[in-house]
């Protein structure tokens, strides 16, 4: 459950990219006290397994935690025609993703040149 509420802004920024996403049941979903894992089928594509350890407390770090794996996963697994989806996209004129960094108030999706472009993550256009 706290596993699906903290990837909802994760969610929002793959949708944003025009990427569909659900999360299933992990089949294999190993010992209960060790945290929570889901499947994460985007674009129709299995791409992997998240999962969120049981000593992530707060909100904010779970989903900056689910949103690291997610862009390791979608990077990792997913391409359309033959491309890597680079995921979430920075400005138009750069060609790398943003990266998922620890803000102040709110997890962010941060420009990796430097830490003057973010966004946070959930809000990603
Ligand atoms: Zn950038």
């Amino acid at each position: 459950m706290s596993l699906l509420e903290a990837f909802e802004p994760v969610a929002h920024d793959l949708r944003a990219a025009g990427l569909d996403c659900q999360l299933t049941e992990d089949p294999n979903p190993g010992e209960p006290a060790a945290g929570a894992t889901a499947v994460l089928i985007v674009s129709g594509v299995k791409v992997g397994r998240l999962t969120l350890g049981a000593s992530v407390l707060d909100t904010a770090s779970r989903t900056l935690y689910l949103a690291a794996q997610t862009q390791r996963l979608v990077q990792g697994n997913l391409s359309i025609g033959g491309r890597v989806i680079e995921w979430p996209p920075c400005l138009p004129s750069h060609t790398h993703p943003m990266m998922a960094t620890r803000g102040q108030r709110t997890p962010l999706w941060t420009c990796p040149l430097g830490g003057t472009i973010s966004v946070p993550i959930g809000e990603h256009p």
